[in-house]
């Protein structure tokens, strides 16, 4: 589509795009610090409140350098618009409840994020807001029978979070056309190695936490319209953005706003208005720091995690590595489809001695922290056993297929030789705990 077509290269978007000072002004993206905005005359405002003009008048609701940040974001996944939110929850929560409200119905796949889970499995169910998990795996009609009357949107993560699920978005997206909108979770990939609205989804969400900052210094989120899906050719389904909004004055989004519009401003006017989970320009302004290198740093992660699983799947003491980078991985087929760059920097492997083989890896690790974070500039890991998933017995575990000796592995920015030799010196502790 002609406007989401690309210019510039994705490296110059991540440098460049978003924010285009005038003469004389700051070439670094200004943080305004503000959470009020002046105005000379009461009407000048009142076209505001209207939203019969743009313009800032209250940070809970929009703010400049959020806003440039955020059409940065939305130059790099090929959208019309985007916002950003105070974090990735807040970025899945209000993306999803801009389509449904009590008596909806979602369909998702099994294999996301736990927060998301627990956002859909629990959280949104106490809204009255239900949702049918189906396999990243299931078959065209399996996915289709998921669907009912009352189903808003189907969500999925391009690169699962910490499954490692590679999303087949085509089909996805296929499916969810016949009923509703897309929305894919793209956290991990980042626009630099996957960009879903090339692959048909409407709606992109983000944890800027992870890549996009990269540096483990913010927490954020942003939403993105692919400014494709047509509302008013739903009508029934999504009331909320093809009919009046009595909150601005009989306001219909899909009919001021268009296809390109008509999301992030019902999300910004109405969600954040009476939610307001928003970043704060200070969050935002670190967040373009990282965007400025996503497209550098991104290799290296991928490289790194390259390394390391190849690494990791000759040594004795590992029973199996995932990665989708691997021949032998199930998802390596479609992740050359969706992910012909690499796709991120986080690898799961187990250790075959269980909880004690990993209790001693990890106490031996020197340069990789233990952590629970992915996606920064620093490597870490995480065995869930000990730390998110403590509250489980080993069997439990085993069934809810994360086994003890289960690690999670983060890789970053380091030298993969010095990566590669810290593990190697903690799996020969392992090895002795086994012994
Ligand atoms: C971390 C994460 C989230 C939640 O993001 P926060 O910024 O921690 O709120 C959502 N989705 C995915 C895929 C994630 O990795």
């Amino acid at each position: 589509m002609e406007q989401n077509q690309r210019t510039n290269g994705i490296g110059t978007d991540c440098v460049q795009a978003g924010y285009h000072p005038g003469n004389g002004e700051p070439r670094e993206v200004p943080i305004y610090q503000s959470t009020t905005f002046k105005y000379d005359t009461s009407e000048d405002m009142g076209k505001l409140f209207d939203l019969q003009a743009s313009g800032y008048f209250y940070s809970r609701l929009q703010n400049p350098t959020n806003d440039y940040v955020a059409a940065k974001i939305a130059a790099l996944e090929g959208g019309t618009a985007a916002m950003l939110t105070a974090s990735g929850q807040a970025a899945n929560f209000l993306a999803l409840f801009n389509l449904c409200e009590a008596g909806s119905h979602v369909v998702a796949s099994s294999s996301i994020y736990g927060g998301t889970f627990n956002l859909l499995n629990v959280t949104m169910k106490k809204m009255g807001i239900s949702c049918t998990f189906v396999s990243p795996d299931a078959a065209e009609e399996e996915l289709d029978a998921a669907f009912q009357d009352n189903t808003r949107a189907m969500f999925g993560e391009t690169i699962a979070n910490p499954a490692l699920t590679v999303l087949d978005i085509s089909l996805f997206a296929k499916v969810a056309h016949a009923h509703v909108p897309l929305i894919v979770d793209n956290t991990f990939p980042t626009p630099v190695n996957c960009r879903p609205f090339e692959w048909g989804a409407d709606i992109v969400t983000h944890s800027t936490t992870k890549y996009m900052d990269g540096h483990g210094a913010a927490l954020g989120g942003a939403i993105v319209d692919s400014g494709r899906f047509d509302w008013m050719a739903h009508k029934d389904k999504f009331p909320g953005l093809t009919t009046p909004d009595e909150s601005y004055h009989g306001i219909v989004y899909a009919e001021k706003f268009g296809r390109e519009g008509a999301f992030i401003t019902k999300a910004t006017s109405q969600l954040m208005r009476d939610l307001g989970p928003m970043q704060s320009p200070q969050n935002a302004f670190y967040l373009n720091l990282g965007l400025e290198s996503l497209h550098v740093r991104m290799p290296r992660h991928v490289e790194n995690a390259q390394a390391c699983a190849e690494f990791l799947e000759a040594q004795p003491e590992v029973t199996f590595v995932n990665y989708p980078g691997l021949p032998g991985n199930r998802y390596y087929e479609r992740a050359k489809k969706y992910l012909p760059h690499g796709g991120c920097g986080v690898v799961t492997f187990e250790l075959r001695g269980g909880r004690p083989a990993a209790e001693a890896f990890m106490k031996q690790l020197r340069l990789i922290a233990i952590e629970t974070h992915v996606a920064d500039a620093r490597s870490c890991c995480l065995n869930p056993a000990t730390s998110t998933h403590r509250q489980l017995t080993d069997e439990q575990l085993k069934e809810a297929g994360v086994p003890a000796g289960l690690i999670r592995l983060s890789c970053g920015l380091e030298d993969k030789e010095d990566l590669i030799r810290d593990l190697r010196q903690a799996l020969d502790a392992a090895g002795r705990a086994m012994a």
